[in-house]
């Protein structure tokens, strides 16, 4: 039998891979300073640390997995990376679970370790037009991320690439461009927008207002959480490193998200827009690369994934007001 550690197994992206892996028939073992917030882990062994801790990585590393998944990270939406509040944090406890897992795993002589990057190591100097933002993989550098979580990032896809090239490491790194679906944050000040845009919609009655930080115009992508699950396994099962995008190409300004949310609540708001923390003015998905190297693109409509995510965080807004 397979086995497979994901670490950050208690999160949106971890908790959704150890589901597929189990449907795939693998053994996993799962770690994470929590277990999973919206139903029980599927993990065959479910191990509560922190793996900042160089122990407590050990301890978990204790076998040759045939696959490795990290996503575990110091991380959320806007109001928790871009205020600056939590950059000392994100750098110091990001980095260390890097550091550490990615050594632990040389040292038990496991090849295939995926990792988890984000479209926020691209530079600020090329998303500054919203209707053309350039993140093609080689555009990465000169680099200059707008955030200190696109700086622990791209130092740690280095150090993922330099065990690669030193100790013949298989790592495989994805560039993540806003990951979306049910059982993601969506009202602990962590929610992306997709998330916050539906718990807005779900909560405010028809005709009423929402709020929204900036002035909707800035564009991004969204991609359905099924689809980063199946590009991440199809890239980590590759004879290819990456880093490669895993992203919709299909733009949207946040506008236009919350309007979908309206349309698939069937109600009519009005936004007011307000000062908030926002990131770059545009990004969006270069998916050429993956298509030449994977010859596979994600095919969800943004609209479809919406539709999904909207059901069950007005189910989440439901259950949260029937407790009051
Ligand atoms: P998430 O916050 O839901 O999951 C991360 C998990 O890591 C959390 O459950 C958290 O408890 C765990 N964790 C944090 N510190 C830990 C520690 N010291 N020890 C053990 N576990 C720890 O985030 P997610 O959306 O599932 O993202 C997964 C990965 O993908 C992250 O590395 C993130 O940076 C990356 N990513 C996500 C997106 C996205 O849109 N969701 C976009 C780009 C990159």
């Amino acid at each position: 039998m397979k086995k497979a550690l994901v670490c950050g197994a208690g999160g949106f992206i971890g908790s959704h891979m150890v589901k597929r892996l189990k449907e795939e028939g693998f053994w996993v073992r799962g770690v994470d300073l929590k277990y999973p917030e919206f139903g029980d882990t599927h993990a065959d062994d479910f191990v509560i640390g922190d793996l900042r801790e160089q122990q407590v990585c050990r301890a978990i590393v204790d076998r040759r997995f045939d696959e490795v998944y990290q996503f575990a990270a110091d991380m959320g939406g806007a109001g928790f990376v871009f205020t600056g509040e939590h950059d000392a944090d994100i750098m110091h406890n990001s980095g260390l679970i890097n550091l550490n897992i990615l050594d632990c795993c040389h040292k038990r002589n496991i090849k295939r370790v995926f990792y988890s990057s984000s479209a926020c190591i691209y530079p600020e100097y090329n998303q500054l037009d919203p209707d053309n933002p350039n993140c093609a993989e080689d555009s990465a550098y000169p680099a200059s991320p707008d955030s200190d979580y696109g700086w622990e990032k791209l130092f740690s896809e280095r150090l993922y690439l330099a065990y690669h090239r030193n100790h013949g490491m298989e790592v495989r790194i994805a560039r993540y461009h806003n990951i979306f679906g049910p059982e993601g944050s969506w009202c602990d000040g962590r929610e992306k927008a997709p998330a916050a845009m539906c718990r807005k919609v779900a909560e405010t009655a028809d005709n009423g207002e929402i709020e929204m930080w900036g002035d909707g115009k800035q564009t991004r992508s969204f991609l359905y959480i099924d689809e980063c699950i199946e590009g991440t396994l199809r890239l980590t099962r590759s004879d290819w490193t990456g880093p490669v995008n895993i992203g919709s190409d299909e733009m949207v300004t946040i506008n236009q998200l919350a309007e979908t949310a309206m349309e698939i609540a069937g109600k009519k708001l009005t936004i007011k827009h307000i000062p908030g923390p926002l990131g770059v003015r545009g990004r969006n998905s270069d998916n050429s690369l993956i298509e030449k190297q994977l010859g596979w693109r994600p095919s969800y409509s943004l609209k479809k994934g919406m539709d999904i995510t909207y059901r069950w965080v007005e189910e989440q807004v439901k259950m949260a007001s029937s407790k009051i």
